[in-house]
């Protein structure tokens, strides 16, 4: 079977419950979505795995939640406010607007690295090579590129205008500044030693120019991060480890190792802090003829260097004998007792989406079987721990109250340990089918013997096989076989 394309997974999604449009009773809102049922606990389960790989399993990372507004001075220091930045162009025929370097890469794909399109300094490169609008079609008519600056501005209180700049104030761009500014407090009240990291997971806000392909780029969207403190000479050794660390870790959710790529960024492509940034691309687009093209970003880890740690600190002074910051009231250096040195960590950055994730997992999971019959079913092959419902308890006869009294019973007595529902809503065969559809490992039907026998049948999702099991021994049995 073929992978299934976005398409594929955005029917299934608004079929099943997964991800709806946002506000779609008004006509949507480009790029926003809704979690529904199913997919707010397909979410739910893939950040609880995160964070119980990160702060639970390992022994060296604390969590943090942070505020979404921080003080403005925070994104000032950072660099966002003057770096965070895509490169926009207009098409003037039509007026729609674009990422420069997006269109340049879908027009070009690896051509550009060869050197194939090599342009004078200030050309305006979309109108050279006449590359076509996605809109109209017309090459020549592209605006000069310019910076637009991706973080959303707020006002805070009440204020007389909306330029106020006393009341600017941004939502995040990223998790990963709330953590910066924590280091101390984090670093005093949890008495570690370097090294170690703290995690974040939470919304994060970008005013995409090209926002699209479903989840993969919203405009609201949630990171999963972690920033891990080490000394500066460990870095490139720790860089690595959480490499094979997340290759680890993704095969864990089910995503195949074909489907990931590593892509390391070239020295134009860094960002401001990074001294190298690691990319994990995943085969969100498998219909696309390029192999190049199939792959995208799900995540990056990069070494920060001790970019963040400095810029929010009362130092160092710069040249000139100023303070560098003069805003900040803390010095964030680290002081190694058993050194004597004080100096500012070097920190590594594995950041990921929480959406993209789950893009990847229901990607990765999906298959399409044809039963005896010779009808296609669609099986969700979720690992258990991921699957929005662990057990659906069915009756055979919905009109049988003993059948449908015990099926409830099993249904109450399975949800402390295990997510459960009950399901009488059509014949046994459309139930199953609904299950498989929805990644739920085992179906547990009651019929007229379980009446006599205290005996259910377990139904497998991947393999279709039943078992017929004795309900004493039941949640044991799921629980076992669940985990
Ligand atoms: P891209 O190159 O795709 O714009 P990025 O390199 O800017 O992504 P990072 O700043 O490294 O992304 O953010 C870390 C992770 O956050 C990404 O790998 C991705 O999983 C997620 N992410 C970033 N931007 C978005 C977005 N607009 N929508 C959904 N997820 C996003």
């Amino acid at each position: 079977m073929s992978a299934p394309n976005i398409e594929t997974i955005v029917s299934l999604s608004k079929r099943r419950g997964f991800v709806y449009p946002a506000s779609d009773i008004y006509g949507g809102l480009g790029s926003s979505w809704d979690y529904g049922p199913l997919g707010v606990e397909l979410a739910n389960n893939i950040k609880k795995a995160w964070w119980d790989w990160v702060v639970y399993e390992r022994d060296d990372i604390e969590g943090l939640d942070s505020s979404i507004i921080q003080n403005r001075n925070v994104w000032k220091y950072s660099g966002h406010e003057t770096t965070f930045s895509d490169p926009m162009v207009d098409c003037r025929a039509c007026k729609s607007r674009y990422r420069e370097d997006k269109l340049w890469d879908e027009f070009t794909g690896a051509k550009e690295a060869e050197g194939q399109y090599i342009l004078a300094v200030g050309e305006n490169r979309l109108i050279k090579f006449e590359v076509p609008c996605p809109t109209c079609g017309k090459s020549k008519e592209w605006t000069d590129s310019r910076p637009f600056n991706l973080m959303f501005r707020t006002t805070i209180g009440a204020v007389s205008s909306d330029d106020d700049p006393m009341a600017l104030a941004y939502l995040r761009p990223e998790t990963a500044q709330g953590i910066f500014v924590n280091f101390k407090n984090v670093l005093d009240t949890s008495r570690r030693k370097l090294p170690f990291g703290i995690a974040q997971l939470g919304k994060a806000f970008r005013n995409e120019v090209t926002p699209g392909n479903f989840i993969f780029r919203t405009r609201e969207f949630e990171q999963m991060e972690v920033e891990y403190f080490c000394r500066p000479e460990d870095a490139p050794r720790i860089h690595q480890e959480w490499i094979d660390a997340y290759d680890a870790w993704l095969g864990t959710l089910g995503i195949s190792s074909d489907n990931i790529k590593h892509y390391e960024q070239t020295a134009a492509e860094l960002a401001h802090y990074s001294d190298r940034t690691v990319d994990f691309l995943y085969r969100f687009f498998p219909e696309r003829e390029d192999e190049e093209k199939q792959f995208d970003e799900l995540l990056g880890i990069a070494n920060r260097t001790d970019y963040d740690l400095r810029v929010h600190s009362k130092k160092p002074e710069g040249e000139d004998g100023k303070r560098i910051n003069p805003d900040t009231t803390e010095d964030l250096s680290y002081f190694d007792p058993q050194t004597n040195e004080r100096f500012y960590p070097y920190c590594i950055e594995p950041s990921i989406g929480v959406n993209r994730t789950l893009l990847a997992v229901l990607m990765d999971a999906y298959e399409e079987r044809t039963n005896d019959k010779g009808e296609v079913r669609v099986i969700l092959r979720l690992k258990p721990s991921l699957a929005p419902i662990k057990v659906a308890v069915l009756p055979l006869a919905k009109n049988n109250e003993g059948i449908v009294t015990l099926a409830k019973k099993l249904k109450r007595d399975l949800q402390p340990s295990m997510r459960t529902v009950y399901d009488d809503t059509g014949g046994i065969g459309k139930l199953y089918a609904r299950q498989d559809e929805v990644g739920t490992p085992f179906c547990v039907t009651v019929d007229h013997e379980s009446l006599e026998d205290n005996a259910v049948t377990v139904r497998d999702r991947d393999t279709w096989e039943q078992e017929r099991v004795s309900i004493d021994g039941l949640v044991a049995y799921l629980s076992s076989r669940l985990s």
